[in-house]
């Protein structure tokens, strides 16, 4: 399996797959090839828990193209707990910024193929 496919495999099952650059011990999502400090590609995979909290969030009032079914979504940044990296994904039912507060605990529930993460609140 690549790398896209292990990172999706392990989003089903509410993980998120990292990699930990075996040079200098930086953290980042599996998805990258090159280690973004010292561009070293032999890495140390790591799994997280798809947990974590709420750091900022754009809420699309418009639903992207394949989730017209659920109304307003928000596009969440959140930082995973114990990585020292933040995720992006798409939770639903969001209509406003009072209905996420910052901080708020999020979970990786799945994964789509042109839109990411899927997350719900927990
Ligand atoms: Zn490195």
């Amino acid at each position: 399996m690549n790398r896209r496919s292990l990172f999706i495999e392990a989003a089903s099952r509410g993980k998120i797959l990292a990699n930990k650059c075996k040079k200098c011990n930086y953290s980042t999502l599996e998805t990258v090839y090159f280690c973004e400090k010292c561009s070293s590609d032999v890495f140390i995979t790591e799994e997280y828990a798809g947990l974590g909290n709420v750091v900022t969030f754009t809420i699309q009032s418009v639903a992207p193209e394949g989730f017209t079914d659920a109304g307003s979504y928000a596009w969440v940044v959140f930082k995973v707990d114990g990585a020292p990296f933040n995720v992006s994904g798409f939770l639903k039912g969001i209509h406003a910024p009072s209905d996420l507060p910052i901080g708020s605990k999020v979970q990786v529930t799945g994964f789509d193929e042109k839109h990411g993460l899927l997350l719900k609140r927990v």
